[in-house]
């Protein structure tokens, strides 16, 4: 297998939605490689005030990365954000967030990953179905929707694969809910303790930023502020 297919071979192994885990994990390098190489970089700067500081998940995720590294500590972030600060401070009125770079990168590693995960579906869906992974409902989807045309067999047994695992997750949940009754026979094991993470990231993925499709900003900003 490629090198697409081994990193996705190691993010089943993970637990939880692979898909979430690859972009997540794309997420925080692009994070630290600005903080670590760029505060200073014009163009990065360009970025961050045409964002006017970004979305709102970036920039407080950005804030902490920051502040949670001992090697980086606030000084990279205070000169990126003054800077903005400043831009914002000069032209208030034609300041208007425009789109976050970090969602917009964020979204076509997201892309990519669902895409290359398809391509090589027939090879994985063996390995998927022993892992502890469980895709989230948006990846599951994503997926489906990329096999389901062409290969209406691979994508029957994805189904059959994913409703197995979440039957068994439920499962895990409500033994886990059981543990807490002071008649219960035994304390919840650690696949019964983790199967709240796990429920949840299955069902809402995992926290990472990306853009707001068409429909979403028309219903947060309304039309006439659409560029
Ligand atoms: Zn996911
Ligand atoms: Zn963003």
């Amino acid at each position: 297998m490629d090198m697409v297919g081994i990193s996705l071979r190691e993010a089943l192994k993970g637990g939880g939605c692979p898909i979430c885990r690859l972009v997540e994990k794309f997420e925080d390098e692009e994070i630290e490689t600005i903080l670590y190489e760029h505060p200073n970089d014009p163009e990065v700067r360009k970025k961050f005030r045409e964002g006017l500081g970004l979305c709102p998940h970036h920039a407080w995720k950005i804030l902490h990365k920051a502040l949670s590294n001992p090697l980086l500590g606030p000084l990279g972030v205070a000169v990126i954000y003054e800077d903005v600060l400043r831009h914002y401070l000069e032209n208030p009125e034609e300041s208007r967030p425009g789109e976050c770079f970090l969602c917009r990168l964020v979204e076509g590693k997201e892309r990519a990953t669902v895409e290359a995960f398809a391509e090589r579906l027939e090879d994985l869906l063996d390995e998927y179905q022993r892992s502890p992974s469980v895709l989230c409902r948006r990846h599951y989807q994503m997926l489906l929707r990329a096999v389901e045309r062409e290969k209406p067999e691979l994508a029957a047994r994805l189904r059959e694969i994913q409703r197995e695992k979440l039957r068994k997750l439920d499962e895990l949940m409500r033994a886990f809910i059981d543990s807490f009754d002071y008649r219960a026979e035994r304390p919840a094991t650690k696949e019964e303790r983790e199967s709240l993470r796990v429920g949840l990231e299955a069902l809402v993925g995992r926290p990472f930023g990306r853009s707001e499709s068409e429909g979403e900003r028309k219903r947060k900003w309304g039309r006439w502020r659409l560029r």
